[in-house]
């Protein structure tokens, strides 16, 4: 594992930190056994950042990175939190947020505390409620260390919270298809040349960037290095910027985490060569004029009051274009949006354009106009017959 040092406080980092975000199991009731034996896996081979936030998994992984640190684990890592400030309507809500959070870590300070999913105006209101001094007493009371935020908008307003405030790190959207989108490049330089470390999240682009990539795709890396994965050239592409000095990954079986660490362990900043640095802008283009929706599928937008499971219709959507592959993803959308058990359906079609999502969305878009096309390509008067020949062949060889 590498380490590389946040430039105000010194920490020492792991280049690779552990997003608890995606843990196994669904989404409100992750597989706590497997996430505790992953996250002390990691920790073990040399991670020391673990990163969780209030509304992760219905609000227990704080609770299960909690549990994950006794034992020893706390002394090894520096944890990081986030203030859910969209939920806050006033200082003491600030207060009262960080105490919970406190006592679901079960631990007496978080090292690295963030306002969570800031932009311009969600900035500007917490300021109004007085975010200022609730970080400043915070800090003062030894409850959080080092201060930061994390940021979904446009790069002006990025540079505007930077100058807001004496920040020791931020938090931004980097991959390779996004860099010059939201924060960008240009704001991870801005914010190293204030001396501010910034963690990368989204590196994979909600996963989009891991497993099978489109044969374009494939076609440029092997050319360029046969044998390396897509996961490889995407993560070492943002660890060979100065500017950064952790990557967030939201690991969730032993392979990745061991492929991460492979990777991690060799990609030194500045190392990548004028051919490598090609192939992955080569690589990112083709990718883009294949994607159809910029969902990174962070689950911002989640509960649709409807019950529409917005990132899961789009990825299936995306796959669609990008893989070449319609049929297979009409039926997996299909199957896994059919509900059943204690789930409800959750189809594109179910919207009924309330327009609530679309405040949520750090990548703006406009989810009720791409949903249609979703229920257009994947459901219509087909949608029964096909759900049928899926279950069919789910059900072979069930147990009598
Ligand atoms: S616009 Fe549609 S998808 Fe968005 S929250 Fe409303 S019903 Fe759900
Ligand atoms: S539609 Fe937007 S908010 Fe919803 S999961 Fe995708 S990127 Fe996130």
């Amino acid at each position: 594992m590498l380490y590389r040092e946040m430039p105000k406080t010194k920490d020492k980092l792991s280049t690779l930190g552990f997003g608890c975000m995606r843990f196994q199991g669904r989404p409100t009731n992750p597989d706590e056994k497997k996430a505790i034996e992953q996250i002390r896996y990691a920790v073990d081979k040399g991670i020391n950042y673990l990163d969780t936030g209030w509304p992760y998994h219905g609000g227990k992984s704080e609770v299960i990175l909690g549990k994950a640190l006794k034992d020893g684990y706390r002394e090894k890592v520096k944890v990081a939190d986030k203030l859910p400030q969209w939920l806050c309507r006033s200082r003491d809500d600030m207060d009262w947020y960080l105490g919970e959070q406190l006592k679901r870590l079960d631990i007496d300070k978080i090292d690295y505390y963030l306002i969570h999913a800031v932009n311009g105006a969600s900035w500007k209101k917490a300021v109004e409620n007085g975010v200022i001094d609730f970080m400043t007493e915070a800090k003062a009371a030894g409850k959080v260390v080092n201060l930061g935020f994390s940021f979904h908008g446009p790069k002006d307003d990025f540079m505007k919270i930077i100058d807001a405030y004496d920040w020791d790190f931020c938090q931004i959207q980097f991959n390779i298809l996004d860099e010059h989108f939201q924060a960008g490049i240009e704001g991870l330089n801005y914010a190293a040349s204030k001396n501010i470390g910034v963690i990368i999240m989204e590196p994979l682009r909600g996963g989009a960037l891991a497993g099978k990539q489109p044969a374009e795709v494939e076609a440029i890396y092997q050319a360029a290095n046969p044998g390396r994965t897509s996961v490889d050239w995407a993560l070492r592409w943002i660890w060979n910027h100065p500017g950064v000095v952790t990557i967030l990954s939201g690991m969730n079986t032993i392979e990745q985490i061991d492929e991460n660490i492979a990777t991690a362990s060799t990609a030194e900043m500045n190392s990548m060569s004028n051919d490598e640095l090609t192939a992955v802008r080569r690589a990112a283009d083709a990718f883009r004029t294949l994607m159809q929706v910029p969902c990174t599928a962070c689950q911002y937008c989640m509960p649709c009051p409807a019950g529409v499971d917005i990132p899961s219709a789009f990825s299936f959507y995306n796959n669609k274009y990008l893989f070449n592959a319609g049929f297979m993803n009409r039926a997996w959308y299909l199957a896994m949006n059919q509900g059943g058990g204690d789930k409800k359906p959750s189809f594109a079609s179910q919207c009924v354009d309330c327009g609530k999502c679309l405040e949520h969305c750090p990548q703006n878009i406009q989810i009720p106009t791409h949903l249609k096309q979703v229920e257009k390509e994947f459901e219509g008067w087909m949608k029964k017959p096909l759900i049928y020949l899926v279950n069919t062949a789910m059900s072979k060889g069930k147990r009598k």
